[in-house]
């Protein structure tokens, strides 16, 4: 039997655990030297800026299409296993147009991005300030100018964290072996006149052997590249967010898509309640400081929450739950994700660095990644 070996259980392992162990006659193991989501899947807002994104060909665009198509089937799939109620914001996306970082010479983009849409198979809505205000109320168009909005009726929200435990349990009932608290220390190979061959996984449990192993160890992938004298550069971003509760919903209690200005994101939590009257904030971009840190920048998370404020006035009343920050793995010098076999090993995969997409193109990275693994079975 082929043995697949999965290094980090983010929401990038999971999900590959979960969709490999569909096919017959692997057996997987996943190590983590965690329980799973604990690093950037942990702090994601979950939002899929897929049909929206301004993407609209090549595998950029081709890896949100095929994920935003994948979500629909396997979020009831997972809840169909599991038993469990995975939150996933069907409301859409909308993006508002603010004035003057946005104005009329604008809208021809939007008008031609919706048109590419449609001959898409997709939707795209374009909204002037009248129809903005009548659907979506929270929005203050008295206190900043507003062109309009555009809403995204089939992107999606959902919980990161939810989702990858909801993965976990689906892939362990397909009896894969996950190993939580384990961490990977390097990998042995052996090689030949033209490629190597990983062999054995050295890890603080013991040594696993396996016919394939996958990297997908967010910003610990590194330094497990680096010891295979293949280093994949990938930095940490740090991103902020806040959770908020109000004692009622925003607006229409029937239309809570996540709202999305000026890059900040009102992300409406559906937890017990609903509908629902707490709110995510976030997130910060923040880059890694000369000597190599990256500190939280309380300025910057209390000018998120301001943005929000002056987004959905409402939002002043809230309590804070908590704030919370994460790394965002991102690649440096190329572009975010990278899967591919790892250079010079025929049996490595690395899929990793998704950097501010890792949510939304999770589903679409396993497709990629069973590929690599059907072709090299075949
Ligand atoms: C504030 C914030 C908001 C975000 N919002 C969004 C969003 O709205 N939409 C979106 O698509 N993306 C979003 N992202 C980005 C998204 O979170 C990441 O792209 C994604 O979570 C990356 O997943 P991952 O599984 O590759 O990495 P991670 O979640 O970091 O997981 C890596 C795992 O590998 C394990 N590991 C590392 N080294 C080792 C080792 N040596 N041995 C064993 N295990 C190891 C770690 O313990 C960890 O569990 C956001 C990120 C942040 C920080």
């Amino acid at each position: 039997m082929n043995h697949i070996v999965i290094i980090g259980c983010g929401i990038i392992g999971a999900t590959l655990a979960y969709e490999l162990s569909l096919i017959e006659g692997l057996k997987i193991t996943v190590i983590d030297k965690q329980p799973p989501a604990q690093e950037a899947t942990g702090a994601a807002l979950g939002v899929l800026m897929g049909i929206i994104s301004h993407k609209v060909k090549g595998k950029a665009w081709r890896m949100r299409q095929t994920s935003i198509q994948r979500y629909e089937t396997l979020i009831p799939e997972l809840e169909a296993i599991t038993n469990r109620k995975i939150p996933f914001n069907r409301q859409g996306i909308l993006m508002l147009l603010p004035s003057p970082e946005v104005t009329t010479d604008d809208l021809p983009f939007w008008e031609k991005l919706r048109e590419t849409r449609r001959n898409q198979g997709w939707e795209l809505n374009i909204l002037d300030k009248a129809q903005l205000e009548k659907i979506c109320p929270q929005v203050d168009v008295t206190g900043r100018e507003y062109i309009g909005a555009i809403h995204s009726p089939q992107d999606r929200q959902l919980d990161p964290t939810a989702f990858t435990l909801a993965l976990v349990e689906a892939a362990q009932h397909n009896g894969v072996d996950f190993k939580f608290g384990v961490s990977a220390l390097g990998i042995k190979s052996t090689s030949n006149q033209e490629n190597s061959s990983a062999r054995e996984l050295e890890t603080t449990s013991g040594v696993i052997t396996a016919d394939k192993f996958i990297i997908s160890a967010g910003l610990g992938s590194s330094p497990l590249t680096e010891q295979l004298n293949q280093k994949v550069d990938i930095r940490p971003v740090l991103g902020q967010a806040i959770h908020l509760r109000l004692s009622h919903p925003l607006g229409k209690t029937k239309f809570q898509p996540a709202i999305t200005c000026n890059d900040t994101y009102v992300v409406p939590r559906r937890g017990d309640v609903y509908p629902a009257t707490d709110y995510w904030v976030g997130a910060t971009v923040e880059f890694t400081q000369d000597n190599g840190e990256v500190i939280a920048d309380k300025e910057l998370l209390e000018n998120t929450l301001q943005s929000a404020i002056a987004t959905c006035p409402e939002l002043a009343k809230a309590e804070i739950i908590r704030t919370w920050s994460g790394l965002r793995p991102r690649p440096e010098g190329r572009p975010a994700p990278v899967i591919e076999k790892l250079p010079g090993y025929d049996n490595v995969i690395l899929a990793s660095a998704h950097y501010r997409n890792g949510v939304l193109l999770a589903p679409a990275t396993a497709e990629i990644v069973k590929g690599m693994v059907l072709e090299s079975n075949g």
